[in-house]
Formats: structure tokens, C-alpha cells, sequence
């Protein structure tokens, strides 16, 4: 047994769905993700990317089966969601720290730390144009979809969590700016544990190992260059 656990996480025969009634979305899938490992995840549109990762987040229910993630989950799991939700009416600051669900990671942050992650995500030039700078109300700054992905990747990148939960936009970001997704992911998330859902497959191609998904199931395992 490795001590300490550092974002291993383990699928046991998991079925999970929107509602207990209905159909599940995630059919049996047993996967073991070690830590450091880089896994993309690929498949058609509803094919239940998104699903596998609000089910580890447990967002939505587990019909059978189990995951377990090292020992403390949410203290080790950061998501960059397919559409980002930002809190409006908190400045800039908050939303990239975390506010006060950490509020020990808040103490931890100061602007040097935030304003060098936004200058790694492209977004410095941006905030530093509004009047008030990080204090600037979120809800004054307009953001695009894939822009609100980079400012979470920012978040990501200050708050240093073992396991990088990443389902990718799949219309709203273009070439330049998955290319800096990947740059980012590949740079400052070395020795963590990823999970990224990925719409190009060639974005994969420096992961470890790719998940193609099918129908809610896993169809296809192996590294990139064996697909
Ligand atoms: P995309 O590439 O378009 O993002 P995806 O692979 O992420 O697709 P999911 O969003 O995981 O696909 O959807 C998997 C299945 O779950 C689909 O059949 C979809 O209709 C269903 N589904 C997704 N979100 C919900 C929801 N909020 N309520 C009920 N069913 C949902
Ligand atoms: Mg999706």
C-alpha cells in the first residue's frame, strides 16, 4: 500500500443515472484510474462523458456499484465543468479562490498568486481592463463559454488539487484555446491524476491511457497510440 494516497481513484461495477427510476446513464463501468495517471475520455454526443464525471462528483445517483477516491474526496477533486456556473454577484477574486467552503485556501491566496494563474489561462490582459481589477463584480465581465472554462482552469491551477476532473466545451472553444487547455494541462498538472473529457482525439495523444464511451459503457480501453 503507497502512503500517502495521492488521486487514485476506482470504479466498482457502477451504474448511475439522473433519477433511480429511469433508465442509468453510466452502465457498469469498472475502471481504475492510478494516481498520476492521465485518462482522456471520448465517445459520441450522450454517450455519458459528462455523466462519469458528475458520478464521481456524485451529482447524480448510483444505481449499484461503488467508487472510492483515495480517503477524503472533496478535498482532492477539482472540476472544470462543460459549462462553467460562476457566482455573479462575488468579484473575481472569489470565484478563482474558492470562497468560503476553503476558506483556508482563501487565506493562503494572495493577488500575485491569482493574477500569474490568470496570466497562464490568457485572461490577465482581460481582468486587468476592468476599472476595479480582481474586486470587479462577476457579473460585470462578460465571458464566453470557453473563456469561463479557462478562468476555472485558473481557479484549478491556485488551488493545486490532486485529481483534475475536465470535461472540455465542445462548441464554444476553438483550436487556439484547446490548444492552450492542453499546454496548461500537460504544464502545471504534472503528477496529478486527470480525467478530461476531450472532443478531438488527437488532443489525447500524449494521455496515458483513453476511454472511448458508448451508450453510457466503456467500448474501448488502451493508450492513445494502440486506438
Ligand atoms: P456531449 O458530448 O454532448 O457533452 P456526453 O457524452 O457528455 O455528451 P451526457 O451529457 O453524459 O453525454 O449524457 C448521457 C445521457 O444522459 C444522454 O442520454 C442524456 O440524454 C442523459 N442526460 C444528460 N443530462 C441529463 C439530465 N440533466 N437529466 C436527464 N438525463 C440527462
Ligand atoms: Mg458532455
Amino acid at each position: 500500500r503507497t502512503w500517502p494516497s495521492e488521486g487514485r481513484l476506482v470504479f466498482h461495477n457502477v451504474s448511475a443515472g439522473y433519477l433511480m427510476t429511469v433508465r442509468p446513464v453510466i452502465r457498469d463501468i469498472s475502471l481504475t484510474v492510478d494516481p498520476g495517471t492521465k485518462l482522456g475520455v471520448c465517445g459520441r454526443t450522450g454517450s455519458g462523458k459528462s455523466s462519469l464525471i458528475l458520478t464521481i462528483l456524485r451529482m447524480i445517483e448510483i444505481h449499484n456499484g461503488d467508487i472510492t477516491i483515495d480517503d477524503i474526496i472533496r478535498n482532492r477533486v477539482i472540476v472544470i465543468p462543460q459549462e462553467p456556473v460562476l457566482l455573479s454577484s462575488r468579484s473575481v477574486r472569489d470565484n478563482l479562490t474558492g470562497l468560503a467552503a476553503v476558506a483556508d485556501t482563501t487565506a493562503l491566496v494572495d493577488d500575485s498568486m491569482i493574477l500569474e494563474a490568470l496570466e497562464k489561462v490568457q485572461l490577465r490582459e482581460y481582468i486587468d481592463c476592468c476599472a476595479s481589477g480582481l474586486d470587479t463584480k462577476m457579473e460585470s465581465v462578460t465571458l464566453s463559454a470557453g473563456q469561463k472554462q479557462l478562468l476555472c482552469l485558473a481557479r484549478a491551477i491556485i488551488m493545486k488539487r490532486k485529481i483534475l476532473l475536465l470535461d472540455e466545451a465542445t462548441s464554444n472553444v476553438d483550436d487556439k484555446t484547446n490548444e492552450l487547455m492542453q499546454k496548461i494541462i500537460r504544464t502545471e498538472f504534472q503528477g496529478c491524476t486527470i480525467i478530461a473529457v476531450a472532443h478531438r482525439v488527437h488532443t489525447l495523444a500524449d494521455f496515458d491511457m483513453v476511454a472511448v464511451m458508448d451508450e453510457g459503457t466503456i467500448v474501448e480501453y488502451d493508450s492513445p497510440a494502440k486506438l
